[in-house]
């Protein structure tokens, strides 16, 4: 069955609002196993509203319009759709009732105006709205159908969710669930050209990777008449991914992220760890912060942006930094066993490099960042090159700092 959205209002068109009923109703659709074709946006104008609802009819099972369904003289998504659909507007007395309670509640006065809204054209479903006047409306052809949805998302949401989503649900039985396995250490292109085969002769279901910053995300995607006969498909696909990407994939649990991930390793090996930032400065720590519950394993960290506060607080000897600048693998090695030392953690983990946007030179350019997990008595020591704005450098570095510090464990204890 194909879905066809649309966004009734001025107001979009200028960019005044964004569209957020959009995104809502298309991931929705996606998740009922709709096929959306075709969204559009269009100004509160009758000739052109009524021009492109003729041409939504004409191609989709379903057209879902939002917006536009309020007492004014520029509300006028019920007028139209009416019209295109050949039905008079007849009074729904519900809905007057309704529109009566709602204002006298708020103490507010009724307006000649807003029994328009009580108006629905003949023979539709009518959709009780508890949060405003203009109730929702289902126009019913055949197999096909209209819905007509107010604009304010607290009116809308709750109104899909609870009466839309469920009518949907009935008219196409088969729905759309999806799985994510998190994996870190690895690029996007890498981790595509190990699953192309299953990406080329996937129908049922589906794979898809995501790059996220510093990790890929792979989606499983599948249709089927209940949530339960979905996982039951996704399994094997998923089995398949463990076996090709092993230990990189840190999770397959929607909610965690590379840190919780990490701090669970921590737990489970009763480690400590610190960590000793220079271009992060702090943001490592502040993600590893993100878990709670993580003070029983990092107590503290170091933010050791000049070189006089590598020598004081993590002892990285000035001859070291001297001979090979600080940001060289010598520094963030330096720096990592320091910083083990003076917090009298088990691992510590170091970054150091330049994050710019000046201080590059030819032979250590910008985004040319060093970092080393110290994990008792041994360095894991890394070198990456990254480009872009000195807060993506940070952020990449960050994530790479966690990926190390996760490998680093993993293949340490
Ligand atoms: P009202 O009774 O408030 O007039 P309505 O159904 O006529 O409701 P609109 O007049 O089109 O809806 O929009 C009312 C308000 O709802 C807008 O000012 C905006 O705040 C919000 N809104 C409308 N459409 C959208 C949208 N597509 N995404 C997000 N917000 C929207
Ligand atoms: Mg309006």
């Amino acid at each position: 069955m194909t879905v066809e959205l649309i966004c009734v209002g001025t107001e979009l068109l200028l960019g005044n609002i964004v569209n957020t009923n959009a995104a809502f109703i298309s991931e929705k659709c996606a998740m009922l196993g709709l096929s959306m074709y075709y969204q559009s946006v269009v100004g509160d104008n009758e000739g052109r509203l009524e021009e492109l609802l003729k041409t939504a009819w004409n191609r989709s099972d379903v057209v879902i319009l939002s917006g536009g369904l309020g007492p004014t003289q520029d509300d006028l998504t019920k007028e139209t759709a009416a019209k295109v659909m050949g039905r008079p507007l007849v009074e729904d007395a519900r809905a007057r009732r309704e529109i009566e309670d709602f204002m006298a509640k708020r103490g507010r006065l009724v307006t000649e105006n807003n029994w328009k809204q009580a108006m629905v054209p003949k023979g539709s479903l009518v959709l009780y709205n508890p949060n405003g006047t203009a109730p929702g409306i289902i126009m019913e052809d055949g197999e096909k159908c209209m819905i007509l949805l107010p604009g304010p998302p607290n009116e809308l949401v709750p109104m899909f969710e609870e009466q839309v989503y469920p009518y949907l649900h009935r008219m196409q039985p088969e729905i759309i669930c999806s799985k994510m396995v998190k994996l870190c250490g690895i690029g996007e292109s890498s981790a595509e050209t190990k699953i192309l085969d299953l990406i080329e002769r996937q129908s049922n279901p589906t794979v898809a990777p995501y790059a996220k910053t510093g990790e890929v995300h792979l989606r499983i995607t599948a249709k089927a008449k209940s949530e339960q006969e979905a996982y039951r498909l996704m399994e094997p696909v998923e089995q398949e991914l463990r076996a090709r990407f092993g230990d990189l994939i840190y999770t397959d649990e929607p909610e965690v992220t590379l840190e919780m991930a990490i701090y669970e390793l921590l737990k489970a090996n009763g480690l400590t760890v610190t960590t000793a930032e220079s271009c992060t400065g702090g943001l490592l720590a502040g993600r590893l912060i993100n878990v709670p519950g993580i003070s029983q394993y990092l107590k503290e960290g170091y933010v050791t942006y000049s070189n006089e506060a590598k020598e004081k607080l993590l002892g990285v000897p000035a001859e070291t930094l001297k001979r090979h600048g600080a940001v060289s693998p010598q520094t963030a090695e330096a720096m990592a066993e320091g910083g083990a030392k003076a917090a009298d953690a088990d691992l510590c983990i170091a970054v150091t490099g330049i994050a710019g946007p000046d201080g590059g030179t030819e032979e250590k350019p910008v985004g040319l960042v060093y970092m080393s997990c110290y994990c008792r008595g041994t360095c894991y020591t890394e070198k990456n090159q990254y480009t872009g704005s000195r807060s993506k450098i940070r952020e990449y570095s960050v994530a790479s700092a966690l990926t190390l510090l996760r490998r680093a464990i993993l293949d340490h204890f």
